[in-house]
C-alpha cells in the first residue's frame, strides 16, 4: 500500500502538470480517462445498520467507528460517484443469503431492489447466492414470484438490473450456466468485468443444490474469459472474485493478509486483468500484487455487511484502451453513519421493516413450556438439546450420527408466552425462532475418528493464559452421551462416550454435524477443523424451524445426555 500511495502521488503530480500544459496549448482530447470502481462484498442483506461488532470498523490505531446500513451506503456511493467523471458500482458476492429477517423473509428481494437503486452494474455469484440453488438464482436475476411463498414484498418482483456473473460455473457438460462476463462502456472505452466464485463452493452449500453443476478453477476461468476480452480488443479488465484471504488485523487500508487463495489467484491470473475485488472472508485489506508480467495491480476486500466501500481509481489510456497501472489508486472507504442517509433507500428499508412484522409472526411450531438456554450442572440445556436434535434431523442425508452446537450461537430463550407480542399459548413464530438462531450459519457434516471426538469434548475446557479455565459446553443431540469428571485434569475429564448407545471406538469413523463456525474450528474447538469428508447442509435456522414444525407440542427434554461426576 505504501508503494501504491507513493506511485499515485508521483502520478498525480505528473497528471496535474500535464493537464495544466494541455490547457494552454490546444483543445486536443485528454490522453487518458478516469474510471472509479466502487465495490462492496458480503453485504448479506444488511439493509438496517448492523448491530454490535458487525456494525463497527476497526481503524489502524485499533479504535472502532460505527459503519453500515443501506441508506448510508447509498449516500456514500452517490458522494463517491460525484467526485469522479465515470464510475461503476460492483459487488463481490454474498450480497444476499444469510441475511437478517428484514431481507431474508422476502427471499432477499428488498436487497436486490436496493442494489438496483444504487445502480449496481455487476456482481459475482457468491456461495450464498447459490444457497437455494440455480432456479432460485435465476428468479432473483430475472424476476417472478417465489414458487412457494409468492411475491411478499413487491408485486411483482422484477429481478436484478445487473448481471450475476460466474465464469467458472458450468453445467456438468461444460457449458456456461451463468454469464461469465459483462462489458460496460465508459467514455467510449469498453470495460470487461469478469466474475468467478470460489471453486470450493460445493463444500459450503447443500449437496442437492450443486448437482449437475461444476465450479471450476478460478484462475483457469479468469484466463479463459480474459482471453476472450483480449480477442475482442477489450483491454480494461476487472475481476470480481468471491474468495478472500485472512488477515492478522490492521485497518481498512492495511495489507496484513496471510498467504491465501485470493492472493494466489490475483498473482497467477492473466496480466490483462487490471484489478481484483475479493470477498467471502469478510476481511478488510488493500494490497498490491504483481501480475505474471511483473506489473502491479490492486487486490482489495471491504470487510462485510456494507461497512466499507472498496474504491479503485483507474486511469485508462484512450489510445491503448488499457489501464495505466502505475496511476491506479485504491482505498477502502468507511460507510459512516454521520452522512445524511439516502431518502429513497431509507424508504425502501422502512417498507421492508414494516412488511416483515406480520410474516415474522407466522407460526412454525408449539412448545409446552419454556425452552431455556440455562444449563444443568452437566452443561446441557433444554434449548441446546432441541437445537442439536434439529440439526441432526436436518442432516440425515449426510449420514449424520450426532450433532453438536456451540452455546454462543443460541442467542435467547424460546418462551411459552412468546415474544413481546405475548400470544401466551406456546406458539413459536418464525420471528422467535430467528431470534434464537439469527446468524444464518450453515450446517456441515464431517467425519471424525472416535479419538478425535473425545478430543473435541475435552476441548470444552479451555485453559487461559491467566491460569483460569473457561468452559464452553457444546450442546449435543440425543444420540451422543458421555460423562465428565469435576476432578479430572486437562485432557482427562471425559469418559463413557457412546454414539447411538454404542461405546465409541477410538479408531472408528463417526459422521458429526456442526455449523460452519464450529467446523472451521471456532470457539477454540480446533479439533473440529481436522474433520474430513465435509458435506454441506441447510441454514441452522431452517433446521431449527423444520424440527419445531415436525414436532408440535414439544416439551423441554430432560437433561440426561451428559452426566457429571465428582
Ligand atoms: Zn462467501
Amino acid at each position: 500500500m505504501i508503494v501504491t500511495k507513493r506511485i499515485a502521488a508521483v502520478a498525480a503530480a505528473v497528471g496535474l502538470a500535464l493537464s495544466g500544459f494541455a490547457g494552454t496549448a490546444s483543445a486536443a482530447p485528454a490522453a487518458t480517462t478516469d474510471l472509479r470502481l466502487i465495490a462492496f462484498n458480503d453485504f448479506h442483506g444488511n439493509l438496517q445498520p448492523p448491530a454490535g461488532s458487525s456494525g463497527r470498523v476497526t481503524l489502524p490505531n485499533g479504535t472502532t467507528v460505527d459503519a453500515g446500513g443501506a441508506a448510508y451506503l447509498a449516500a456514500h456511493v452517490a458522494r463517491l460517484r460525484g467526485q469522479a467523471p465515470n464510475s461503476l458500482v460492483l459487488a463481490a458476492g454474498d450480497n444476499i443469503g444469510a441475511s437478517p429477517l428484514t431481507s431474508a423473509l422476502f427471499h432477499d428481494e428488498p436487497t436486490v431492489e436496493f442494489m438496483n437503486k444504487i445502480g449496481t452494474d455487476a456482481s459475482v455469484i457468491g456461495n450464498h447466492e447459490w444457497d437455494e440453488g440455480y432456479a432460485e438464482l435465476l428468479r432473483v436475476q430475472f424476476g417472478g414470484c417465489h414458487p412457494t411463498d409468492g411475491c411478499q414484498f413487491h408485486q411483482p418482483y422484477r429481478g436484478a438490473r445487473f448481471p450475476f456473473l460466474g465464469a467458472n460455473i458450468t453445467f456438468d457438460n461444460g457449458l456456461p450456466a451463468v454469464l461469465p462476463v459483462t462489458v460496460k462502456f465508459v467514455d467510449g472505452i469498453p470495460v470487461g468485468i469478469i466474475g468467478v466464485t470460489l471453486k470450493d463452493l460445493p463444500s459450503v452449500v447443500t449437496p442437492e443444490v450443486v448437482k449437475g453443476f461444476k465450479f471450476g478453477d478460478e484462475v483457469q476461468a479468469l484466463n479463459r474469459t480474459s482471453r476472450l476480452l483480449d480477442l475482442a480488443g477489450i483491454r480494461t479488465q476487472v475481476a470480481l472474485v468471491h474468495q478472500g484471504d485472512s488477515t492478522e488485523g490492521g485497518g481498512p487500508d492495511d495489507c496484513r493478509t496471510l498467504p491465501g487463495p485470493a492472493r494466489q489467484i490475483a498473482t497467477a491470473a492473466s496480466p490483462s486483468i487490471d484489478a481484483f475485488f475479493t470477498g467471502h472472508s469478510h476481511q478488510q485489506y488493500n494490497c498490491v500484487v504483481t501480475d505474471p508480467a511483473g506489473k502491479p495491480r490492486p487486490l482489495i476486500q471491504g470487510a462485510s455487511f456494507g461497512r466499507l466501500l472498496s474504491v479503485i481509481d483507474l486511469k485508462i489510456d484512450r489510445k491503448s484502451r488499457d489501464v495505466v497501472r502505475t496511476a491506479t489508486v485504491a482505498h477502502n472507504e468507511v460507510v459512516t453513519r454521520t452522512i445524511t442517509p439516502d431518502a429513497g433507500v431509507q424508504a425502501l428499508v422502512d417498507e421492508a421493516v414494516a412488511k416483515a412484522g406480520p410474516i415474522a409472526n407466522r407460526q412454525v411450531g408449539t412448545i409446552t413450556a419454556d425452552l431455556v438456554r440455562a444449563a444443568a450442572p452437566s452443561g446441557e440445556s433444554p434449548l441446546g438439546d432441541v437445537i442439536a436434535d434439529g440439526q441432526l434431523a436436518a442432516t440425515q442425508s449426510n449420514q449424520a450420527q450426532i450433532a453438536m452446537t456451540n452455546p454462543g450461537g443460541i442467542r435467547t430463550d424460546l418462551t411459552y408466552t412468546g415474544s413481546p407480542a405475548g400470544e401466551g399459548n406456546g406458539v413459536v413464530t418464525y420471528g422467535e425462532a430467528f431470534a434464537v438462531q439469527p446468524f444464518g450459519n450453515i450446517m456441515q457434516t464431517i467425519t471424525l475418528t472416535g479419538a478425535q471426538l473425545k478430543t473435541v469434548l475435552e476441548q470444552q475446557w479451555q485453559p487461559q493464559p491467566n491460569g483460569t479455565t473457561i468452559t464452553r459446553f457444546l450442546q449435543v443431540s440425543s444420540t451422543l452421551n458421555y460423562t465428565w469428571s469435576q476432578s479430572g485434569t486437562q485432557g482427562n475429564r471425559v469418559s463413557g462416550i457412546t454414539v447411538g448407545g454404542q461405546p465409541v471406538d477410538p479408531a472408528g469413523a463417526y459422521r458429526v454435524s456442526v455449523n460452519n463456525f464450529l467446523a472451521a474450528g471456532g470457539d477454540g474447538f480446533t479439533e473440529l477443523a481436522k474433520g474430513t469428508n465435509l458435506t454441506g447442509g441447510p441454514v441452522d435456522l431452517d433446521a431449527f424451524a423444520a424440527y419445531l414444525t415436525a414436532n408440535p407440542n414439544l416439551a423441554p427434554p430432560a437433561p440426561t445426555r451428559v452426566t457429571v461426576i465428582p
